[in-house]
C-alpha cells in the first residue's frame, strides 16, 4: 500500500472487532416469511466489515480530509457558481417538517411545503420576469430538455413542424445535448470577434424551418449579450421562440430581467444561482421560467392555490407536456434555495450579483497583464483567459489547473469554452474575500513565472496532494464506484 492510500474498511475487518456488540433481541422475532416474499428476499447474510467503531470514525474523517471542495478551499469553477452554501438553509431542509414528508400525503397534511413551493415558483418570476415558473427540472440540463419539449409543443399547436435550433458556438456542451435529445437539429452561430452573437450570422440562419435560438446571458466568456433584445426580434419574426441558459444568472440578479429582455423561456440552476450544494452529481434543480403564451405547456404537477387559500397540485392541465419528474421535483434543494432568497432578500441578492461582478472584474486586473485574456474588458461574474505556452506540454491548462492544487485551491474550469485557446474560466463568486482573491492571483502569478523558468513543475504537478495525476478518461468512462470482491486487482 502507498504512504497516502486510505485502506478500505473491508481490507482492514477482522472478526470480532465489531464494537458496540447490539444486545439480543428480547422480544418475539416476527417470522421473515411473514414480511417479505421469497423472491425479494437475500440468499446469504450481507458481507459486512468487522470494525470497531474508533476505526470506522477514523476512516470516513481521513476520507473527508482529502476532499477538496467549497467549505475547505476557494473554488473558482467557472460557469459552476460554486459559492458558500450557507449552513443555515442546511438546518432548514433538514427540519423534520420538510425532510419526513411523503409525497402521497394528503395536501391538507402537507400545506406548509405546497405554500414554499407556490411562493418559491412567484419569487423566481419575480427575480426573473418571466410569468410563471416550474420547479419541475432536477438539474439544469433537465430543465433545457424541458424547455425545448415545451417550445415543440407551441410550434405543433401552431401546426408546424420547425426541427431547427441555434445554438452559439460557446454553449455549454448541455444545450447542442438538450437540444438533440428533444429531438431538434443543431445549428451553431459563430461568435463575433467581440464575443459575442453574431447578428448577421443569426439574420443568415434564422429561417422559417427553425423553431429556436437557445441564447445564453451572460455568455460563457463572461460577458453579456448587449444586443440580447436585437437578437430576440430576430428570432421572435421569423416566427421562432428564445430560450435562455440561465446558468449564468448570478451575475445579473436584481439588475436585469430575462423576462424583460426578450426571453421566452429559461432555465435556472438553483444550485448555482441559489447557493445550494452542488457537486458529486448532485442532488441539483433546475426550474424554467415561462411567458404567458408558453405557461399553458409547463410540465404537471403544479402547485396552486385555491380561492378558500389552501394549496393543492393540480395534475389537469389540458395541454401539459406532461410530468417530467417525480412529484414536485427535488424538494430539499427548492427549501434551500427558497431559505436563501428569503434570507438576502430583493436587496441582498442585488449586492450578491454586484460583488461577484466586482470579484470577477478584480481578478480580471489582477492577471490580464500577465494571462492572455479572451476579451479585455469589464466582464460579468467570470473571466476567461488562456494558460500559458509550457515546454514540452499539449494540454498546458491542464498543467495549470494540477499545480493550483498545489497551491491549496481547487482550479478553474479549463477547456471550457471551445472557442478559447487552452481556456482558464476563473469564477470567483461573491462570497470570497479580497485576502483570498489576491492569495489566489499570488499563486497564478506565481505559475506563470514558473511556466517560463521551470516548466517541468507543471508538468510534473500536483505534489502536494494524496494522489498524483489520475487517468481522468478512465476514471470518467470506466468507473469503479462501489466495492466487488469479486473483482480483480
Ligand atoms: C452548469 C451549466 C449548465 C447545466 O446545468 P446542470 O445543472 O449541470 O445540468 C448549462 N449551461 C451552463 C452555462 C452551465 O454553466
Amino acid at each position: 500500500m502507498k504512504p497516502h492510500e486510505v485502506p478500505l474498511l473491508f481490507d482492514v475487518s477482522s472478526e470480532g472487532r465489531c464494537y458496540p456488540v447490539v444486545p439480543d433481541v428480547d422480544v418475539p422475532e416476527k417470522p421473515v416469511d411473514d414480511l417479505l416474499p421469497p423472491e425479494c428476499r437475500r440468499k446469504s447474510p450481507p458481507r459486512l466489515p468487522d470494525l470497531g467503531a474508533v476505526e470506522v470514525t477514523r476512516h470516513f474523517i481521513r476520507l473527508s480530509r482529502r476532499n477538496v471542495g467549497v467549505d475547505n478551499v476557494f473554488y473558482p469553477l467557472g460557469s459552476c457558481t460554486m459559492k458558500f452554501n450557507p449552513k443555515a438553509t442546511e438546518k432548514i431542509a433538514a427540519m423534520s417538517g420538510f425532510a419526513m414528508l411523503h409525497p402521497g400525503q394528503d395536501y391538507s397534511s402537507v400545506q406548509g411545503i405546497l405554500e414554499l413551493l407556490y411562493e418559491c415558483e412567484h419569487f423566481l418570476c419575480e427575480i426573473s420576469g418571466f410569468d410563471a415558473v416550474s420547479l419541475a427540472p432536477a438539474a439544469g440540463a433537465h430543465g433545457e430538455m424541458t424547455s425545448l419539449m415545451i417550445i415543440r409543443a407551441a410550434l405543433r399547436e401552431r401546426g408546424e413542424g420547425r426541427k431547427k435550433v441555434l445554438i452559439p458556438d460557446s454553449a455549454h456542451g448541455t444545450n447542442p445535448a438538450s437540444c438533440t435529445i428533444a429531438g431538434f437539429e443543431t445549428i451553431s452561430l459563430k461568435s463575433g470577434p467581440d464575443g459575442l452573437i453574431d447578428l448577421e450570422d443569426l439574420k443568415a440562419k434564422m429561417t422559417e424551418d427553425v423553431g429556436a435560438l437557445m441564447a445564453t446571458n451572460p455568455n460563457t466568456l463572461g460577458l453579456f449579450e448587449t444586443d440580447i433584445c436585437e437578437a430576440a426580434k430576430i428570432v421572435h419574426d421569423k416566427g421562432g421562440y428564445v430560450y435562455m441558459d440561465g446558468a449564468n444568472l448570478n451575475a445579473i440578479l436584481g439588475i436585469a430581467r430575462p423576462g424583460d429582455f426578450g426571453m421566452d423561456v429559461m432555465h435556472f440552476n438553483l444550485h448555482k444561482t441559489f447557493s445550494t450544494p452542488h457537486g458529486g452529481g448532485g442532488p441539483g434543480s433546475g426550474p424554467i421560467g415561462v411567458t404567458k403564451e408558453l405557461e399553458p405547456f409547463l410540465p404537471v404537477p403544479r402547485p396552486v392555490k385555491n380561492e378558500d387559500g389552501e394549496y393543492s397540485m393540480d395534475w389537469k392541465s389540458p395541454k401539459t407536456i406532461g410530468q417530467t419528474r417525480t412529484f414536485a421535483g427535488n424538494i430539499s434543494v427548492i427549501v434551500k434555495a427558497w431559505a436563501y432568497i428569503r434570507m438576502l432578500g430583493a436587496a441582498g441578492l442585488k449586492r450578491a450579483a454586484e460583488h461577484a461582478v466586482l470579484n470577477a472584474n478584480y481578478l480580471r486586473r489582477r492577471l490580464s497583464g500577465t494571462y492572455r485574456i479572451a476579451q479585455d474588458r469589464m466582464c460579468m461574474h467570470e473571466c476567461v483567459f488562456s494558460a500559458p505556452e509550457i515546454e514540452g506540454s499539449k494540454a498546458p491548462g491542464q498543467d495549470v489547473a494540477k499545480r493550483l492544487l498545489d497551491y491549496g485551491f481547487h482550479p478553474p474550469t479549463v477547456y471550457f469554452p471551445l472557442i478559447v485557446p487552452h481556456a482558464l474560466m476563473i469564477e470567483p463568486t461573491e462570497t470570497e474575500s479580497k485576502a483570498t482573491l489576491d492569495e489566489f492571483a499570488d499563486a497564478l502569478l506565481e505559475i506563470a513565472r514558473e511556466a517560463a523558468e521551470e516548466p517541468e513543475k507543471l508538468r510534473e504537478a500536483p505534489v502536494n496532494t494524496p494522489v498524483r495525476r489520475l487517468d481522468e478518461i478512465a476514471a470518467a468512462r470506466k468507473p469503479i464506484l462501489r466495492w466487488n470482491p469479486d473483482a480483480p486487482e
